[in-house]
């Protein structure tokens, strides 16, 4: 008999090998296998010949092997791939990283075969299909069949059968929901929801899974936020500020006015400074808003007063950034500032010095990337912890931020349109300062949705506006030229494409898996103009201010969702000029074009979120999380808004029974492991 906690090994069937690829999908016993939860499901098919096939997705076709199988290695990773055909056409299979299945295809045999469908550059394709016995087939066509998040090496099939065999263990897992809550909310009993979520009978079964689930997870995460609040004694500010001339002065010498929210929101923050309390803030912006200005006031103020500032950022290309306009301002203003960068690329003796200089107060202004949370840097007299992009850090890092600035101020800032209703809950344990508004000289960018036949009028475009002596971007799916999906441009190719054209000017490539040293080299040149053209990926994503740059092109457009797209649109459009956002698609399919209109016709974030909520249906839940808050597994808190509302009702109506319930029961029951928030340790 099977126990959650047993060692996922112990299930049938499961050796050191699959339970060493499970590892890596952080499956470990028993109980996380239960909650290994499918990321879509699928009905089979019906078998139908090859030549009818167009649109992607899962199909079976009944077929002869007509060329001998053969592994092949491309790019570290092993491939078996052959050619079927069925007279009506030709296909080609692939493989990855099972080269073992070779010998149980000959040329000649006839095969039912089940697998991902596509069309690529090269042709039909077919991948990793499953082969199906006769009457196998009879017995599951027009079934749903779930679809794990794929392990390289692991089939389906082992999954399903072994969560099969994990079932048993099932009976264990308590419900800590009472039956009159889940009978008043119309929610399913745990166990229901999680049999549900692996073997449905319809997709009406796996909503209702899916909500119970969501349900507990945004039940939790509240849960754990009150509790924060409850148990936090409003920390007394002890910070105090005597002066705060600087700031006003520096506002006046700016080449530009700020705009009414930039001025409302600083002052917001400059009360909670001089308030008795510690500020907690959130401050929330569309992209270009000038988000950055605020946070930098905010620090003239501390500095001014004597104390210590941090500036956090999620990448070190944006903590670089921030570094190097501080370190303007500073020389342009006559700002008392004294900054200093401390990201992973520093070596660990200038890190010990930099360490050194933080502790006896050299410098005040310390910015770096979250390494510098969880590195044991000790301050002098650290006032002000300021934390850019904050729907980047995961809810645990803002914690751990909260905690190392037990007794500082904090300021979070933030791009993610979330509606205020909804704010109110994610950030219950923060006051909300909102910049609604661009500043008056902006232009809005001029949005183009185009294929990918116009590739050479896009060029001549980029052209004009080098000539014109701007900058572009090109954004780029992929790093490197694709094994799996032929379709995506990658940086290397789209600069080689580039260059046949507009060669003469310079042209450089950036992606995530370069050396930070040269992501910086490379960012740092784009900035000075020494490089007309930048080929990314989507490191550039955040934050990143380039406002000579004019012209933004997105190479498959359809692959990215909207809030990512409008996120790095953001990179253009922030200086003076009229700038342009070309967003090419890779397929002409009706509903990724009628998506991407909806981002072409607008600039505007909260439309384009709440957009992007209605044209999802409620079956486009799993593996298209874009809200852009990765905190949640399950639940998305837009699609799922109504869910998370009654989370919060019973948060608020039951808590007290809730806690004691989970205290006493859930210790000892790991069905909650898998919640990421380790509340229950609290
Ligand atoms: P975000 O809110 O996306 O972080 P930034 O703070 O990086 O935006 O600001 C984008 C650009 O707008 C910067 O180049 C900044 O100097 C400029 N900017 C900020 N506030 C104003 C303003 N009130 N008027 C004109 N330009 C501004
Ligand atoms: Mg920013």
């Amino acid at each position: 008999m099977l126990s959650l906690k047993d060692d996922i090994k112990s299930v049938k069937g499961i050796g050191e090998k699959t339970a060493l690829l499970l590892s890596k999908a952080s499956v470990f016993c028993v109980n996380d296998l239960l909650h290994y939860f499918p990321r879509n499901y699928s009905y089979v098919p019906e078998s139908c010949p090859i030549s009818d096939l167009s649109d992607s997705g899962n199909v079976i076709v009944t077929a002869k092997v007509v060329t001998a199988p053969r592994v092949y290695s491309s790019g570290g990773k092993s491939i078996l791939s052959f050619d079927i055909s069925d007279k009506s056409d030709i296909m080609h299979v692939y493989y990855f990283g099972m080269p073992y299945l070779k010998n149980n295809y000959k040329v000649g045999m006839e095969c039912i075969f089940y697998g991902g469908f596509s069309t690529t550059r090269k042709g039909k394709m077919l991948s990793q299909p499953s082969i199906l016995k006769p009457d196998e087939y009879e017995s599951i066509k027009g079934s749903l069949v779930p679809l794990y998040p794929l392990i390289k090496g692991l089939s389906a099939k082992l999954i399903t059968k072994s969560v099969k065999s994990c079932l048993e263990a099932l009976n264990e897992v308590k419900d800590f929901i009472p039956e009159d809550i889940l009978e008043e909310y119309n929610l399913l009993g745990i166990k229901d929801a999680i049999y549900t979520m692996h073997f449905p009978e319809s997709m009406d079964d796996v909503y209702k899974a899916r909500r119970r689930l969501a349900f507990d997870e945004f039940l939790f995460f509240m849960m754990k936020l009150k509790h924060l609040k409850e148990g936090e004694v409003k920390e007394k500010n002890k910070y105090k500020i005597t002066q705060d001339n600087l700031a006003d002065k520096f506002i006046a010498a700016l080449p530009y006015k700020l705009t009414n929210s930039q001025r409302g929101s600083f002052n917001d923050i400059r009360k909670d400074l001089k308030s008795d309390y510690l500020m907690n803030r959130l401050l929330q912006g569309d992209v270009g808003s000038g988000k950055t200005i605020v946070a930098f006031l905010a620090a003239i103020i501390m500095v001014e007063n004597g104390y210590q500032v941090t500036l956090m950022a999620p990448t070190e290309v944006l903590a670089t950034q921030h570094y190097e306009d501080i370190e303007k301002i500073a020389e342009e203003y006559k700002l008392p500032f004294n900054a200093c960068l401390l990201t992973g690329s520093v070596t660990a003796k200038n890190k010990r010095l930099l360490k050194e200089d933080i502790t006896n107060g050299k410098y005040n202004v310390i910015i770096g990337t979250h390494a510098l949370i969880q590195d044991d840097v000790s301050f002098q007299k650290l006032g002000l912890c300021i934390c850019d992009e904050q729907h980047r850090f995961g809810v645990k890092q803002r914690l751990s931020l909260m905690n190392k600035g037990e007794n500082v101020h904090v300021l979070v800032m933030s791009a993610t349109p979330i509606p205020r209703t909804l704010g109110l809950i994610l950030y219950g344990d923060l006051d909300i300062s909102v910049i609604n508004e661009l500043p008056a000289e902006r232009l809005p960018i001029k949005n183009s949705v185009v294929d990918k036949s116009y590739s050479s009028k896009i060029n001549a475009f980029i052209q004009k506006r080098l000539e014109e002596g701007r900058q572009a971007y090109i954004i780029c799916p992929m790093v490197e030229e694709g094994l799996e999906d032929n379709n995506l441009l990658d940086v290397t190719t789209c600069k080689n494409e580039i260059s046949k054209e507009l060669g003469s000017y310079n042209i450089e490539i950036l992606h995530g898996k370069m050396k930070n040293s040269d992501k910086n080299r490379i960012m740092q040149e784009f900035k000075e103009g020494k490089i007309d053209i930048l080929i990314s990926t989507t490191v550039v994503e955040v934050g990143v201010n380039v406002p000579n740059a004019s012209v933004i092109v997105i190479e498959n457009a359809e692959r990215f969702g909207l809030a990512q797209l409008h996120q790095l649109r953001g990179r253009v459009g922030r200086g003076k000029y009229q700038s342009y956002c070309i967003f090419v698609s890779g397929t002409n399919s009706k509903k990724s074009m009628e998506r991407l209109d909806v981002i072409g016709k607008s600039n505007d974030g909260f439309h384009i979120a709440s957009e992007d909520l209605k044209s999802r249906g409620p079956g486009d839940f799993f593996g298209y999380k874009q809200s852009g808050i990765p905190m949640f597994k399950i639940g998305d808190i837009y699609t799922d808004s109504e869910v998370l509302k009654i989370a919060k009702e019973v948060c608020d109506k039951r808590q007290d029974y809730l806690m004691r319930k989970i205290r006493s029961d859930s210790l000892e029951n790991p069905a909650f492991s898998f919640i990421d928030f380790h509340f229950i340790c609290l």
